[in-house]
């Protein structure tokens, strides 16, 4: 059997988590992400586990594939504050606690920026932190996203990636999230090299441990660092390569989640001109 082509787009659980899923099947997605809490605050609305239990049963329902979980941007395990690192890490124990309501599915976060304390010491703080809120009993994926090296960003590089995993103890817990505009801007050509990039992560980190991807064009170009998503077809990356992105044979079944600006139309559309880009003859 072929594996699924999973595709859906980035959604808001504002109007509820069930309300996320009508959305999502509305243009075709079957997967989908969204923010467990405000992305650049800290508060999380109350469960609603009847609410989570509809959304669960309408993915099931549909054949969707695994949804995505993403933390919010100001999640930091490796700043010199301490305080904030603690959040971090009541935030995430908080947000798989959550996350059980919907088990089996992913939980994603940006490894974190060290703000000056080194690359080292930042990977320590990171692998710590999810030494501690991982559990065996869980049902969730942890994902680390790579970056595109802003600021003091840690998990530009797949090292990197690697050196948080080699210290996690429940590494079956743990997985990545390759997003292609953050890696082009880090200096991965994709465009030109897919193959060997692909080579690379596998060779480094391991393929069995790629999750998902977050589907994005740059507005920046090769190495810029800078993490600016543009649309399918309107950055430096190209809709070209994208679509051999979604197509390439190592790549199969794993979902796609575009983080483009768009609203639902434009997603819409976007996910109408992939599926179209997938099914088309090599
Ligand atoms: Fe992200
Ligand atoms: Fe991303
Ligand atoms: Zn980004």
């Amino acid at each position: 059997m072929t594996n699924p082509f999973f595709i859906g787009c980035h959604l808001s659980p504002s109007k509820g988590y069930l309300a996320m899923g009508k959305d999502a099947l509305s243009i075709k997605a079957n997967t989908f992400q969204f923010f467990t809490r405000n992305p650049r605050g800290s508060r999380a609305k109350e469960l609603d586990p009847a609410d989570m239990a509809a959304l669960q049963k309408l993915l099931e329902t549909n054949g969707f594939g695994p949804v995505i979980a993403h933390a919010p941007y100001t999640l930091n395990a490796c700043s010199s504050t301490p305080r904030t690192r603690e959040f971090a890490l009541e935030t995430i124990s908080d947000d798989l606690r959550r996350m059980e309501f919907l088990p089996g599915n992913f939980y994603n976060f940006h490894p974190g920026s060290h703000t000056g304390q080194g690359v080292e010491t930042g990977i320590e703080q990171i692998a710590q932190m999810l030494n501690s809120v991982l559990t065996k009993e869980q049902s969730t994926t942890v994902l680390l996203e790579t970056m595109a090296g802003k600021g003091s960003e840690v998990g530009r590089t797949f090292e990197e990636i690697r050196a948080i995993l080699e210290r996690v103890r429940l590494t079956e817990k743990m997985g990545v999230c390759l997003d292609t505009c953050h890696i082009w801007d880090g200096g991965y050509n994709i465009a030109q090299q897919l193959d060997e990039v692909l080579e690379q992560f596998d060779r480094v980190i391991g393929l069995d441990k790629l999750k998902a991807v977050h589907l994005n064009d740059s507005l920046n170009d090769l190495g810029s660092r800078k993490d600016r998503h543009a649309r399918i077809g309107e950055g430096h990356i190209g809709f070209e390569t994208l679509s051999r992105v979604i197509r390439h044979p190592k790549l199969q079944g794993i979902p796609f989640c575009l983080e483009t600006p768009n609203d639902l139309e434009g997603y819409g559309a976007e996910i109408r001109r992939l599926r179209a880009a997938f099914e088309e003859e090599p």
